[in-house]
């Protein structure tokens, strides 16, 4: 079975295209604290790329200096990304994936800058994007689906490395092919790369049962403070820089600890606050039913979807916490701000 894609799709994809024709050196970086999506789609692209055009450059940046996050370390090419911070070259074309906004490209944004040409592949919504070409589709489960259907559209084949990225990049974006956004779509292409050697149980040994023992402390931690609002329609808890330390679990692996919170029977939106570096608070929204949480994360300053968004704001987990709740409890008109659980800050 094909995967279809819409006429102007194809235009799309062909402007981009043209683009790394008239290019040389050709940078592509994600987004800062990468997930999953993020890692594998740039690592799939400059496969798809260099298998298009061998003749060219390619460097495949990270937007942060930490390193690669361990559990994504197993996927083919991360051994060989750069950190943006260190990478001195002008590229003639510099390609976001995973990301419209340029701050979120940390300090891939500067090298941005210093690029000839732009192009975004993204699924996050972005009103007014800046590139010389973009493929933004918000309604793409993941930006792994629309490198793997650039890389039909080119007619490269999906070699098994490709598909373990990808698969990686829509596996994780789609929390197991559990969210909102696990379309048929998204099964098509998940099939088709699983076909082409992608594992699902390489994905799930490697991201879903390999969690640090200090980690799951951490977690038995958070779940522990779970505290519900809103007549249990809103779950919350938190983690501070107090809780990491004690634990010893690292930032990074905190990526799925609103996973825990949201998995509260009734709950309809779901608040996670960490204390991160630099007396700032990060905040993971998430929502299962059609309440938008994109709008309370713009609203704090950041962004995302409507089923999962997220921000980061200055202050501790309190500050953090009367900001972002109110907002949050806004969304259900009818409720007021009582807690109705136990334990909460
Ligand atoms: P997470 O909570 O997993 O960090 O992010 C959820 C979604 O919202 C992701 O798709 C992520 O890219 C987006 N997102 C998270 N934080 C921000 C932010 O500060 N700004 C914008 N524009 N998007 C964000
Ligand atoms: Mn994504």
């Amino acid at each position: 079975m094909g995967i279809m894609y819409d006429p102007e799709q194809g235009e799309r994809f062909a402007r981009i295209a043209e683009l790394v024709e008239k290019s040389d050196t050709v940078a592509i970086c994600a987004h800062t604290s990468p997930d999953g999506d993020a890692l594998g789609s740039t690592l799939a692209l400059e496969m798809v790329l260099r298998a298009k055009w061998p003749e060219k450059h390619y460097v495949n940046l990270l937007a942060d200096d930490e390193p690669v996050p361990r559990i994504y370390s197993y996927l083919p090419g991360s051994e060989n990304l750069v950190p943006a911070s260190s990478f001195v070259g002008s590229p003639d074309l510099f390609v976001s994936v995973d990301v419209s906004v340029p701050a979120r490209l940390n300090h891939g944004e500067a090298v941005m800058r210093r690029a000839r040409m732009r192009a975004i592949i993204d699924h996050h919504p972005c009103d007014e994007p800046v590139a010389d070409a973009c493929m933004i589709r918000p309604s793409a489960a993941a930006a792994g689906v629309l490198v793997c259907e650039f890389a039909l559209f080119l007619g490269v084949e999906i070699t098994s490395d490709i598909a373990r990225c990808l698969y990686c990049a829509i596996a994780t974006d789609t929390g197991r092919f559990q969210y909102q956004n696990a379309d048929p779509e998204a099964f098509r292409v998940a099939s088709l790369l699983v076909n082409a050697g992608a594992s699902p149980s390489e994905l799930s040994l490697n991201v879903y049962q390999n969690f640090s023992l200090a980690y799951l402390h951490l977690e038995s931690l958070v779940m522990g403070r779970i505290t519900t609002f809103a007549g249990g329609r809103v779950s919350y808890s938190y983690a501070t820089a107090g809780d990491l330390k004690r634990t010893g679990a690292s930032l990074d692996e905190c990526d799925g600890l609103v996973d825990a919170v949201r998995s509260v029977a009734g709950s309809e939106v779901s608040l996670f606050l960490k204390e991160i570096p630099g007396g700032k608070v990060r905040g993971n929204l998430r929502s299962k039913t059609d309440h938008d949480v994109s709008g309370v994360a713009r609203a704090l300053g950041g962004g995302g979807h409507k089923a999962a968004a997220g921000f980061t704001i200055e202050g501790d987990i309190d500050e953090a916490l009367s900001e972002a709740l109110p907002l949050v409890v806004a969304l259900f008109s009818d409720a007021d701000v009582s807690d109705e659980g136990s334990d909460a800050r």
